[in-house]
């Protein structure tokens, strides 16, 4: 079995008071977050930023590390067993302009409720829950 560690954040801009999520289309049909492969010794923050920079050309963001959440998930390359670990954290940006790697085929900019709907796999959607609510409760404060 291989073991692949990923990192990646839930980015969110906020525009006249509202808050818009940014969702990829994988090629393989999936709508996620932005998120990679952890290089050998990285810390995953920085995983996290430097795989936004280099899927959306973003690198004006602020990192949030006080939410953390990790997604476990299993997959088959050529018929070998995949299991697949991502941490996410939250991240705010401030430019909504993206300009897509070859590693995605699509982008799009939701509010909460159709961000929910546009997810793909459950995990993802809770995730997107979880960090909804972090970012409301925190709001006042930081964002
Ligand atoms: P990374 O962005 O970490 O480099 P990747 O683009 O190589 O990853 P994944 O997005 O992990 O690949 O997708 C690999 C496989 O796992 C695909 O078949 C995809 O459908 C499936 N997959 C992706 N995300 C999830 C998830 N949250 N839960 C279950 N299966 C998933």
């Amino acid at each position: 079995m291989r073991i692949e560690k990923s990192a990646g954040a839930v980015l969110f801009i906020k525009k006249n008071s509202e808050i818009y999520y940014l969702l990829l289309n994988y090629p393989a049909g999936h709508w996620d977050f932005s998120k990679g492969r952890i290089e050998k010794g990285e810390e995953k923050i920085k995983t996290a930023r430097r795989e936004i920079k280099e899927e959306t050309n973003i690198s004006e963001i602020n990192m949030y590390d006080s939410f953390k959440k990790e997604i476990k998930y299993n997959y088959k390359v050529h018929g070998k067993l995949v299991e697949k670990t991502v941490t996410f954290f939250i991240a705010q940006s401030f430019s909504d302009k993206i300009k897509l790697s070859f590693e995605h085929k699509d982008y799009t900019w939701l509010k909460f409720d159709d961000a929910l709907n546009k997810i793909t796999y459950n995990n993802s959607k809770q995730l997107l829950v979880e960090a909804n609510n972090f970012i409301n409760t925190n709001q006042s404060k930081k964002y």
